[in-house]
Order: structure tokens, then C-alpha cells, then sequence
């Protein structure tokens, strides 16, 4: 049998191989940018990797650092502009690595104590920047999409076992720019969305949610309410105080998708917009899109955790054990076993404090403004609106849909940037959403001066 399961000389020189190649990832800047490679491509350059006998540590290394690695876009490339990039501290990137290899159980105390220490100390960090009491608390689950799900199950159950009325059918209220994973989560639950407008500034406000109210057929019965703190799109913000109070208004759940804006709460110039978000009943923050964190890292925070717990604790015999009055974070989400996943956040948290966050969250702002101000003062270009967090969007004068597609094409081919057209108002535009304090006002104006 082969042993792999022990540590010999050859699996040290292994060892370091994958170190080397991990640190210089880590240190160099990231690999250039390049247009993806076809299925085919990719099978004729890398062939038959899993084999009965195994091609050997060194040769399937090889096969990664030369074909597969150069086959991804680099996510954290300071002109990786599109969709939401990720910029992760070479700390925070490091640790990654410890975390790997320490087969850390995140899921419950009795097994991961000290990890889950550490874990809520990070999320404590987001609680006290989002204005949540002391007794909010949660967990770390892979991105805002399983977030907003569990958010949303903890939300019905809690309707659910607030009253024996059971409604044709369940539904939340969400506006136009909710993220799409809102209507995945209720196509999951088997539950309806209403959709509320948005106002003159592209906000969901109170306003509109009590109107959708109004609208709702007999029989459907809204549990929540989904807000957005910083949308994809645009990174606009909803009137989360007029949300929060017509939610207090008629006992709805708040819920505050901020997966991609929630990392302004630490940025001074941008934190006041959130105003209301101290209501929320629960909370979505992605830090492995603006706060630093490698892939998958997501915040999920309730202001009531024993509420989650009721709604999402599993029950088996063999668990029994688990139960012990102590924090156990897979009761807090639709999970069981999981990473811990928030340690890459801490360690970098610890490592560098708070100040050094504010720091790069409003340098990123500034940066996005900046740019903005430069679009907004080229003839050639139409500026969309004036950014509220870090997404700059905007038009090139003249041109048809295929051009800007034909442009984000090129621009990858020939590794200058990563930037994908998107629609506002039903037409296309050119989106920079900027979360990499690598980005530099240079760098973007060197995008421009392609159009
Ligand atoms: C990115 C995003 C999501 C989804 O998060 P994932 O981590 O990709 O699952 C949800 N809501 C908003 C507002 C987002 O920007």
C-alpha cells in the first residue's frame, strides 16, 4: 500500500515546492491578466490527471503552477475591475494555508474552540462597526448567497412559530437591485418576493416598502424584508432607517443584504449612510470581497442568535454531545460541518488592527471617486451617478452594445483589465467596482484612455 499518510523526505521536498509556489502567489504581484481557455484548450494542454497510479506530487504541481493556475483569472489583479474583485492581505492569505492544514472543525465549541474564539472576536469587530448590540452573534458561511439564504429561513421560522395562522404562501419584500441571490433563496424556500420601487435616487425607503405591503394578494402573508447596503451594480445603499422602521412598524424581519457594502461601516466618509442598519435583525458582510479575506469568507449576524439557533440547529442522537450551552456556530446557518473559515480574517485583523482596515476601505473610496471625477470631466464619457462606495459606472459617448463588449473582450486578451460591461436603465455601461488598495488612479486612467 502506499503510504500516503506519512511524512518522508519526499514528501518534505513536496512540501516546499507547494510552499515556494504558495509564497511567491502570495508575494509576487498576481499572475498577468489573460482571456479565459476553452474546455478543449485546456484538455490538450493538462490531458488525463487522475490515473490508478497517480502522476507523483511534482508532476501534478507542474501541471497546475504551468496550465491550470494560468487557466484562472487572478481575482485579486489591481485592474481586475469586473463583478466584485477580492484583495486579500498577504496575511490573511497566508494564514489560508495554516488553516488548510490544521483540519480545524469550525463547527462546533467542543471541537474548535479556540478557532471559533477567534472567529467571533472577528465578527464581533463587524457587529460593534454595524451598531449591533452585545448579544448579536453568528457565523462565517461561504458568501452572501448561503448567507441571505439562512438569514431567510431563520426569518420564516420565527414567523412560523410566532403564530398557528398559516398563509397560503410566505413571501419577503425586496427592491429591483437586490442581489439575485434574494430570489435564489426564495426559490429554495418556496416563497414569494414582492418587489418594492426604488426612488428617484435608486433607494428602497420606507415608503416603498409599506406601499408593496399594500399590494400584496390575500392569502401571502410577508415575514421580511430585504434591504441592500451597497448594490452590486452600483454600490447605492437603501434608506435602511425609513426600511427599519416600517419593519418595526408591522413586526417584519429586517434583513440587511450588505455583502459587498458592509465594509464601508469602517470607512468615517461612507459609514453614515448606514444609518438604521443598528436595527437589522440579521446581517450579511462579505470579507472575502472588500475586507481583505481570501475565498469563501461571508459574515452572517443575527440580532437575536437564539432565534437562528431554533431555526437551523440539527437534531441526531449522536449530536447530543454538542449540546452544551456553549457557542457551536453551525447552529446559526443551513450547515453542519465547515471551515473555519473566518480565521484568515481574524489572524489578518489581529496582525494589522482596525486602523489599518478604515485606512484601505477609504483609500479605495477616494480612489473611486477620484476616477469618477476624471469620467466625469472627459468629454467622451457620461458618468452614470456620483459613486457611494467604490462602483464607478458609466457610458462612452456613441457607443452600441457590441463595442463595449467587443472593448472588455480586448482589454482581457491583451492583459490590460478585467472589465465587464453591465446595464443600468436598460442600457449597457461600463462598471469599475474597486475593492484592491493595489488599484491606482494611473492604472484606471490607462482603461480610459483605451475607449
Ligand atoms: C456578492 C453579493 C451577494 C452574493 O454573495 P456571494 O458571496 O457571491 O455568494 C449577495 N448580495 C450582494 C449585495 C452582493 O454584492
Amino acid at each position: 500500500m502506499t503510504d500516503m499518510h506519512s511524512y518522508d523526505e519526499s514528501t518534505d521536498e513536496l512540501a516546499w515546492q507547494i510552499f515556494r509556489y504558495a509564497l511567491n502567489r502570495v508575494r509576487l504581484d498576481p499572475p498577468p491578466l489573460d482571456g479565459p481557455r476553452s474546455a478543449r484548450e485546456i484538455e490538450r494542454a493538462v490531458g488525463v490527471t487522475i490515473t490508478p497510479d497517480g502522476l507523483g506530487g511534482t508532476r501534478a504541481l507542474e501541471l497546475f503552477i504551468e496550465e491550470l493556475a494560468p487557466s484562472c483569472i487572478s481575482t485579486d489583479h489591481q485592474r481586475y475591475l469586473s463583478f466584485v474583485p477580492t484583495a486579500p492581505t498577504e496575511a490573511a492569505a497566508l494564514f489560508d494555508v495554516v488553516v488548510g492544514a490544521s483540519s480545524l472543525y469550525g463547527g462546533s465549541w467542543l471541537e474548535g474552540a479556540g478557532a471559533v474564539y477567534a472567529e467571533n472576536e472577528a465578527l464581533r469587530w463587524l457587529a460593534d462597526l454595524a451598531g449591533l448590540p452585545g448579544s448579536a452573534g453568528g457565523v462565517f458561511v461561504s458568501g452572501g448567497t448561503a448567507g441571505n439564504l439562512s438569514a431567510l429561513v431563520a426569518a420564516r421560522h420565527h414567523a412560523r412559530s410566532g403564530s398557528d395562522f398559516i398563509p397560503r404562501r410566505w413571501a419577503v419584500v425586496a427592491s429591483t437591485s437586490a442581489h439575485s441571490s434574494i430570489a435564489a433563496a426564495a426559490a429554495v424556500m418556496d416563497i414569494d418576493v414582492v418587489q418594492a420601487d426604488l426612488d428617484d435616487h435608486r433607494r428602497l425607503t420606507g415608503a416603498a416598502v409599506s406601499e408593496a405591503l399594500e399590494s400584496v394578494p390575500p392569502g401571502v402573508s410577508v415575514f421580511a424584508v430585504v434591504a441592500t447596503a451597497g448594490s452590486t451594480n452600483l454600490g447605492i445603499i437603501d434608506d435602511l432607517e425609513t426600511v427599519s422602521e416600517v419593519c418595526a412598524t408591522y413586526g417584519l424581519w429586517f434583513h440587511v443584504d450588505a455583502a459587498y457594502g458592509g465594509a464601508a461601516l469602517a470607512a468615517p466618509s461612507a459609514c453614515q449612510r448606514f444609518v438604521g442598519i443598528d436595527r437589522a435583525d440579521s446581517v450579511v458582510i462579505d470579507p472575502h470581497k472588500w475586507l481583505f479575506s481570501p475565498y469563501d469568507c461571508a459574515a452572517l449576524l443575527y440580532l437575536h442568535p437564539e432565534i437562528a439557533r431554533q431555526a437551523h440547529l440539527q437534531h441526531a442522537d449522536y449530536l447530543e454531545p454538542l449540546e452544551n450551552g456553549e457557542w457551536n456556530p453551525s447552529d446559526y446557518a443551513h450547515v453542519l460541518t465547515r471551515r473555519a473559515r473566518g480565521l484568515p480574517l481574524w489572524f489578518s485583523l489581529a496582525t494589522h488592527g482596525t486602523r489599518a482596515y478604515t485606512e484601505a476601505v477609504e483609500h479605495t473610496i477616494g480612489l473611486a471617486r477620484d476616477i469618477a471625477a476624471v469620467i466625469a470631466s472627459d468629454d467622451r464619457l457620461d458618468l452614470i451617478i456620483e459613486p457611494e462606495l467604490s462602483v464607478v459606472a458609466f457610458r462612452r459617448r456613441g457607443w452600441e452594445d457590441d463595442e463595449y463588449r467587443e472593448w472588455s473582450r480586448w482589454l482581457l486578451e491583451s492583459g490590460r483589465a478585467f472589465v465587464t460591461p453591465t446595464t443600468v436603465d436598460g442600457e449597457m455601461a461600463i462598471r469599475f467596482c474597486i475593492v484592491s488598495p493595489r488599484t491606482t488612479l494611473d492604472g484606471l486612467r490607462g482603461i480610459l484612455d483605451t475607449l
